[in-house]
């Protein structure tokens, strides 16, 4: 029987064990993936999986009130961003701005424009390369590119720049959707092939001049490949989170008995 992401969402927000038993053994592993990533010298401590675990858990973080139908990808976006504002970041020492980067990078195209923003993300071109399904010298040569563009339009420069500007530039990206910004599902239908080619132009045009879009767009593409080929937690792995967060042992028999669709 399958238990979808809609209701371990629905199950989590009522804190049915059920719910936070699915959560701990399939989430937890994308999240720790998610912290090798973004903190890769805290990758050993417990101690903030743990704090990224209860923070989720809380009511008050709002995870699981989803306006959206909440699927598994777009479910995973939002306990990254979770994360990544958890784990806070150094001001930058030199810093840039969204408005900065739209006059600097104004002759990229939207997959370049993407290209550039993994950058602000961390993510190295042989990362970045099969996620926009372009090799990692095309996405070097963007970087290069859009590196030099930037350099021309600011009074202070160095070339990691936009990696240490990240986490300002995605907040402020994050926080800056206008009327026109596309839904999560947009994005979704590109990765899943389902968008028509008028669409896609739309969404070219859109993201040429929206990082609220790009950096959704980006993300989108960063979950699906944070889910590539996870492995859910064994049942003696979960016991541990399980304890953490206060979740009854589930009554595996009578799981589906009352739940419906
Ligand atoms: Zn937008």
């Amino acid at each position: 029987m399958i238990y979808t992401c809609y209701e371990m969402v629905r199950d989590c927000r009522a804190d049915l064990p059920e719910g936070w038993t699915h959560f701990i053994s399939y989430y937890v592993p994308v999240i720790r993936r998610a912290v090798v990533h973004y903190a890769p010298e805290r990758a050993g401590d417990a101690g903030l999986l743990d704090h990224i675990l209860v923070t989720i858990r809380k009511p008050e973080t709002g995870i699981f009130q989803s306006s959206e139908q909440p699927e598994e990808r777009w479910f995973v976006a939002q306990v990254r961003q979770l994360m990544v504002a958890e784990l806070g970041a150094p001001a930058a020492e030199i810093s840039i701005d969204l408005e900065t980067l739209t006059a600097a990078l104004e002759p990229l195209t939207m997959t370049e424009r993407q290209a550039a923003w993994f950058e602000t993300m961390g993510y190295s071109p042989a990362q970045v390369g099969p996620m926009l399904r372009v090799s990692a010298e095309t996405v070097e040569k963007v970087r290069d590119r859009a590196a030099e563009l930037i350099r021309g339009k600011v009074d202070s420069w160095r070339r990691t720049l936009l990696a240490e500007n990240g986490p300002a530039l995605g907040r402020e990206a994050a926080a800056g959707a206008g009327p026109d910004c596309l839904p999560t599902k947009a994005f979704l239908d590109v990765v899943d092939g389902r968008t028509a080619w008028r669409d896609r132009e739309m969404m070219d045009r859109h993201l040429r001049t929206c990082w609220h879009c790009v950096d959704h767009f980006c993300r989108m593409l960063e979950v699906v490949q944070l889910l590539r080929g996870s492995q859910p937690l064994s049942e003696a792995e979960s016991v541990p989170f399980r304890a953490l967060l206060g979740v009854a042992a589930p009554k595996r028999s009578g799981w589906k008995r009352f739940g419906g669709g």
